[in-house]
């Protein structure tokens, strides 16, 4: 049978289990504990269904309009997509397809090198130091285009933004794209930098800070005529960005701000409180700006407390790779919920 070549061994990105099973306590795919707030939930109730009888605005003006608003930009350095999964697709097919290999860290988000197969994108990895932290010299070097999230995934790591101002200094030639998903969770967003710089990209999304993985919104904000490149790319699969009901509870989360980020403050504390018990406990661990930790014991191995802890219904995500051997990252839930995680730890390795 005759059809790409290069897809037969395309490996999908696994975002991580959703087990069917009840009393579900769920710490692996960083979605967040809280509500996304009283106003998105007005506008669900409040939505019309009738309306669905009619294609969507497929500029999305009103919520583009906020979003810039939000970030204090104009409205057309605004990209919508169907979550920001859709949005690093349309980027990686917009803005990568130079002569050199774009560059991204090993470890990252696993999406990345997906995409790369997916659209015959030449790559290359960039390792981390020993800290797992991303070296910004490493990214001066003549590429055809950089992708990182900030922090970064799975490490929570963050990069001070007068480093990705030098990152991006040394690559007027190519694209750098910076994947903020986790910004809100402590890290200073680089958004600032696009009054000065036309060769950057920021993508955000509206499922962890914001309460809405299943609402599936992502953003990219970029100068113009990048974003206008991506409308073009997005334009030839769909013409219609964002779905009528995605449109009306986008606009209502921005509304929603406010006490977003008093969520946002909670699972910062609940997050310090996780890492201080777990080292009382003697594991090491990254130093996450994050709603996740990136966790490790030098004497239990990580495979054996993540199955312990799915017998009793605790679900993280477990790590083994050459750089990254036994670490589980754990998302941040509620208090009861990060309790009940601690107490199923110690309990496991007292048994071991
Ligand atoms: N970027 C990073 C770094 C992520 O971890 C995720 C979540 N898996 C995404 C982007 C995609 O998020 P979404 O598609 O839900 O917007």
């Amino acid at each position: 049978m005759s059809w790409r070549n290069n897809l037969r061994d395309v490996e999908p990105y696994v975002a991580g289990e959703q087990p069917k099973m009840s009393n579900l306590i769920k710490l692996n795919t960083n979605e967040n504990p809280y509500e996304p707030g009283e106003k998105v939930k007005e506008a669900i109730q409040s939505f019309d269904p009738f309306k669905l009888r009619l294609y969507p605005d497929a500029d999305a003006s009103k919520l583009k309009h906020l979003i810039a608003e939000y970030h204090g930009l104009e409205d057309d350095q605004v990209f919508l997509g169907n979550g920001s999964d859709e949005v690093l697709a349309l980027t990686f097919l917009t803005c990568f397809n130079g002569q050199n290999p774009i560059l991204f860290p090993d470890i990252t988000y696993s999406f990345y090198p997906v995409y790369c197969e997916l659209f015959n994108i030449d790559y290359k990895t960039v390792a981390l130091d020993d800290a797992f932290k991303i070296k910004k010299e490493d990214y001066f070097n003549k590429n055809g285009g950089i992708i990182f999230p900030n922090p970064n995934a799975p490490t929570g790591e963050l990069m001070s933004v007068d480093d990705i101002e030098d990152i991006i200094k040394h690559n007027s030639e190519s694209v750098v794209v910076i994947d903020e998903a986790y910004i809100d969770f402590g890290g200073e967003t680089v958004i600032p930098l696009l009054k000065k710089y036309d060769n950057l990209l920021v993508i955000h999304t509206f499922s962890k800070f914001r309460s809405l993985a299943g609402s599936r919104l992502g953003v990219a904000l970029g100068n113009k005529e990048l974003v206008s490149h991506l409308y073009d790319v997005k334009n030839s699969f769909n013409s219609y960005p964002i779905d009528a009901l995605a449109q009306v509870i986008g606009e209502a989360s921005i509304k929603d701000s406010e006490v977003i980020k008093e969520h946002a403050k909670k699972i910062i504390a609940t997050r310090e409180r996780t890492k201080k018990a777990l080292k009382e406990m003697g594991f090491t661990m990254t130093d996450s700006y994050s709603n996740f930790i990136f966790i490790h014991h030098d004497d239990y191995d990580a495979e054996h407390i993540f199955k312990e802890l799915r017998k009793k219904h605790i679900i993280v995500r477990y790590f083994n790779a050459p750089r990254i051997n036994q670490y589980l990252r754990v998302t941040i839930g509620n208090d009861e919920e990060m309790d009940a995680f601690l107490d199923a730890v110690k309990e496991i390795i007292q048994a071991s």
